[in-house]
């Protein structure tokens, strides 16, 4: 996989540092059908107007609102002068594997920052190698070498957390990114993979850059975004967190409508390794996580996921998994554990896990009874992008 090069220092650099903020500028993008309804009301119109520009912007995708034809000429040169601008965040910047994974660089239309946002394409193995890179569209690069595929989303720029196994933490927290800022990043890529929403399977994960339980209110009406108006299934997408208790407990009155699946970045066998790994622990640690998980009203056959990342010397020992077992019976929850062994980023000092420890941590843990997954090579890929900052002056060239 193309991977740029990180810097142990990497900071945040805009890819265009003269990009013209977009000061007074008035994002469509973002609004639910019942504001824009009230946008339009304000500029004179009918409020089932609204329904329209909902439907150019997260369905036919349109990114200019020259093109939203279902508004008069006269309407859109209105709203324009009214400064209003569709205002979804774009790709900048693309980085292809020969996997077929796409990593992007995206940005909105008022901040230089820029968010990383993956796409991964999980087709059968045949089509491994097809993939041709670079910026063109890539439906149109001869088809579809895909059959289902997945989304990493970011919800922040940098993250507060402070997990010492982690590139992004070393970022700090940058800012939140807003609704339209996190549901824009998905409209982004369907487009460019030209995903036909309701046929395509297509999972989001929200394991980006950030803790999506840190922006709770802009996370979750970007997930009311994309389940109302883009159409897309809360039960194929999942959240991830690092085990942030208030959020959590939100998280659990949610209605199972704009609910997505839940995931719990425990990554420790116990609340001492935790602590150290996962400094957040000290304020909730694994019982209260738990407890709060508990709090919430799984769907049929619905699972918890619990993620662990292996930790050479850490937290790969055959004792550990069975801590892990024992945690994960203890709590009672339908539940699995997604291992992934860690991936190495500049100033990080930690270990990648042999193959032999991570073979053997699985094993235990499926002998114990708990249903286990491994991230195939391909999937360290993916967690190589999610989760980690890899932009830098390199990325920029
Ligand atoms: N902040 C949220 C979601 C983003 S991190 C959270 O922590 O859950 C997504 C996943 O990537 C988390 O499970 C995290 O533990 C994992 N991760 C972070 N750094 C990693 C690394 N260097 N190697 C492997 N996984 C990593
Ligand atoms: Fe933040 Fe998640 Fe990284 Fe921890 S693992 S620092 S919560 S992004």
């Amino acid at each position: 996989m193309l991977r740029p090069a990180v810097t142990a220092n990497s900071q945040l650099i805009p890819l265009d540092a003269t990009n013209p903020p977009g000061g007074s500028l008035r994002s469509l993008f973002g609004m639910n059908v019942a504001d824009l309804g009230d946008a339009l009301a304000a500029a004179g119109e009918p409020k089932w107007r609204g329904q329209q520009v909902a439907e150019a912007i997260y369905r036919q995708r349109i990114v200019d609102l020259e093109g939203i034809t279902t508004l008069s000429k006269e309407l859109r040169e209105r709203l324009i002068s009214d400064r209003w601008r569709v205002g979804r965040p774009e790709i900048r910047q693309v980085f292809s594997s020969k996997d077929g994974t796409e990593r992007y660089l995206i940005q909105g239309q008022s901040d230089p920052l820029t968010v990383e946002t993956v796409w991964m394409p999980e087709g059968d193995d045949g089509e491994a190698g097809d993939t041709v890179g670079g910026e063109a569209d890539a439906a149109d690069e001869g088809g579809r070498r895909w059959d289902r595929a997945t989304i990493c989303v970011s919800s922040q720029v940098g993250c507060a957390v402070n997990c010492q196994f982690c590139l992004t933490a070393k970022l700090g927290l940058q800012r939140n990114l807003s609704a339209g800022e996190i549901a824009g990043q998905v409209v982004a890529v369907l487009q460019r993979q030209g995903v036909e929403v309701g046929k395509d399977r297509v999972n989001l994960v929200f394991m980006g850059m950030g803790e999506p339980f840190l922006n709770y209110d802009n996370f979750m009406r970007a997930v009311r975004l994309l389940v109302g108006e883009v159409g897309l299934s809360p039960q194929r997408m999942t959240v991830s967190t690092s085990g942030i208790v208030p959020g959590i407990e939100r998280f659990a009155e949610e209605p199972p409508e704009v609910r997505p699946k839940l995931a719990i970045s425990l990554n420790a066998p116990n609340d001492e390794v935790r602590s150290e790994v996962m400094p957040i622990n000290r304020k909730w640690p694994i019982e209260a996580v738990m407890d709060a998980v508990r709090r919430v009203r799984l769907r049929g056959r619905e699972r918890v996921t619990f993620e662990y990342v292996l930790l050479g010397g850490v937290t790969d020992q055959p004792k550990h998994a069975a801590e892990v077992a024992r945690l994960v019976r203890r709590s009672g929850l339908p539940a699995k554990v997604n291992l992934i062994a860690w991936n190495p980023g500049p100033g990080v000092p930690y270990s990648t896990p042999s193959d032999n420890a991570v073979e053997t941590f699985r094993r235990a843990l499926g002998a114990e009874g708990v249903p286990v997954y491994l991230r195939r090579p391909r999937g360290r890929d993916i967690y190589a992008a999610c989760g980690q900052l890899k932009r830098t002056v390199e990325d920029r060239a």
